[in-house]
């Protein structure tokens, strides 16, 4: 293999852009493997925002841009190493592969399972960087048992690589120390916007995240950034835990620099009201719903300025729930965030094009952004809600902890599949125009493909194959006999309610056997889905941003 690419490397200088037909296959292939991902320029309108508020934003977009480095160290100890090699490689060959490194942050494609794309490299460890280099996860576990309580909660915390010590037995050590250099910089960034900005509330919440990064104490900057009220939205440090493919309990660096769209989180803040209605009204035991949910949790529609870290890789965040604090989760809810510039790309270069291939003609008129925005809305809503402890009234420990590493596959199913059933009672209520109801179903069978792309290492495309299957056997889906689907509407709903049921239970008593047999019956691709899968073809995955507000913004304020 290594000899037959000296071979390739040595053909290459010789060739003229103009001959690109003739690159050698493997650049070719790496080139097709980008080109699922549409280019999208990332202008958002700033005019708004006084001085100071630009000023801040650009040393937000400068700290950001380090949570790159960070993110890549943390899921490989080569990253770093690797990158600088491949640009160093001037080539057409090695061009197309830190381009296509670049998309997944990584010498991994992401959407074809992992494969490497680079010779010699390891496959994707499932530990990342987290875990010593060649421990077990059975070693790590049976490590972590044997701890006393204070020990254990912060080697399973959030916040902790494990290591081995100078007597080679493992030990925790706190993101403070491992990233420090790294976290200090970023630090410096974040005191320079909290210096620029004139809205107290972000300048509170960067002064504590600063900090935090030193004391490794996030609790009260989550806190603040849950306060804040500011045109604004940053959101960076140590987040989503799904690259700990051992446990789920390790973050991962990202950040979303972002101002808000105020008109459309005022409309949003009308659903707000509601929460504790739905959960009132949960499928699933009595005994299991919340009886008091955290105060009323906020929502923001923000457009992304820029992405970096776990933030922006392969597949693009349309909306995430933050922060995974479960105390704070359990004492204000949390805060739902919708990066609706990206979702309005995404629906265009993807999921219309989607839709004329997997549905039935008649369907292909229900398909509209209104309803493909809402669902994604309401998905971020029921993430809050649904038990955040096992047992009845919560009295057990937190779900997550109870069923592990299916947590990340159940609870994204939970809030995809229960989104559909809070916006079914919503109508049913009056609150949401019912007219909207057969747009709503037929919009989500489309958006499944499209989820669907992403390969099931993808925990949102896990838990949609789950939910696709389940629909089939239901027979609220059906295949048409030129393979086409649609949405049967007489069976949909009890469809719906039932597998809300399914899994709300699941994570309500912790239930890792039923919730393990569960995901291997259903999280399998069957051949009618493969068969739309294989004619989508030539239509783009995903979008890739390009940060151009964010480019003019620290050309201005360097
Ligand atoms: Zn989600």
């Amino acid at each position: 293999m290594r000899r037959l690419l000296a071979c390739l490397l040595l053909l290459l200088p010789a060739l003229a852009p103009a001959e690109e037909m003739r690159l050698p296959p493997e650049t070719m292939r790496l080139q097709a493997m980008s080109a699922r991902f549409a280019p999208f320029e990332v202008r958002v309108d700033l005019s708004a925002l006084p001085e100071s508020e630009r000023r801040a934003l650009a040393s937000l977009v400068k700290a950001a841009r380090l949570t790159d480095a960070l993110y890549m160290r943390q899921l490989w100890a080569g990253n770093g190493a690797l990158l600088l090699k491949l640009q160093g490689d001037a080539t057409p060959l090695g061009r197309a592969r830190l381009d296509y490194y670049l998309v997944n942050r990584g010498p991994w494609s992401r959407l074809d399972d992992n494969a490497p794309f680079v010779p010699g490299v390891p496959p994707k460890p499932e530990a990342a960087n987290f875990y010593p280099v060649g421990a077990t996860k059975a070693e790590v576990e049976s490590w972590l048992a044997g701890l006393d309580e204070k020990a254990r909660a912060e080697a399973t915390g959030f916040f902790t690589t494990i290591r081995r010590g100078t007597d080679g037995g493992f030990v925790a050590v706190p993101y403070s120390l491992e990233y420090q250099g790294e976290l200090a910089e970023m630090a410096r960034h974040l005191r320079d916007a909290a210096a620029a900005t004139a809205e107290p509330s972000l300048k509170t919440f960067l002064e504590s995240r600063a900090e935090a990064f030193a004391t490794n104490d996030y609790y009260a900057s989550d806190v603040a950034w849950m306060k804040l009220d500011s045109a604004i939205e940053p959101t960076i440090g140590p987040y989503e835990v799904y690259e700990d493919g051992w446990f789920n309990y390790k973050a991962a660096f990202e950040s979303f620099i972002a101002v808000r769209d105020a008109e459309e989180t005022a409309k949003l803040d009308r659903f707000g009201s509601e929460l504790q209605w739905l959960e009132d009204r949960l499928p699933v035991d009595p005994s299991f719903r919340r009886k008091k949910l955290g105060g009323l949790a906020p929502l923001r529609v923000v457009n992304v300025v820029f992405s970096a870290g776990d933030g922006n890789h392969d597949v693009q965040t349309a909306a995430f729930n933050l922060p995974n604090d479960e105390r704070i989760v359990a004492e204000m809810g949390s805060k739902r965030i919708l990066l609706k510039n990206y979702q309005q790309a995404k629906f265009e270069k993807t999921l219309l094009p989607i839709s004329k291939v997997a549905l039935a003609a008649a369907d292909q008129a229900y398909v509209d952004f209104d309803a493909f925005f809402t669902h994604i809305l309401m998905h971020e809503v029921m993430h809050g809600l649904g038990p955040t402890n096992t047992g009845p009234d919560g009295s057990g420990g937190g779900v997550r902890a109870a069923i592990k590493e299916l947590y990340s596959t159940v609870e994204e199913a939970k809030a995809d599949i229960t989104g559909l059933w809070a916006l079914q009672k919503l109508m049913d209520k009056g609150v949401i125009d019912p007219a909207g109801e057969r747009r709503m179903y037929t919009t989500y069978l489309a958006s499944a493909f499209r989820t669907l792309r992403f390969g099931m290492d993808d925990s949102h495309a896990r838990g949609m194959a789950l939910q696709v299957n389940w629909l089939l056997d239901a027979g609220a889906y059906r295949v048409n006999p030129d393979g086409t689907f649609s949405v049967d509407m007489r069976r949909v709903k009890k469809a719906v309610e039932g597998l809300s049921r399914e899994l709300l239970t699941i994570e309500a008593k912790g239930d890792y056997e039923g919730g393990k047999r569960l995901l291997e019956r259903l999280v399998v691709l069957r051949p009618e889905v493969q068969a739309v899968l294989g004619r989508l073809g030539d239509v783009a995955v995903d979008i890739r941003p390009r940060f151009v507000t964010a480019e003019a913004l620290e050309a201005e304020f360097p």
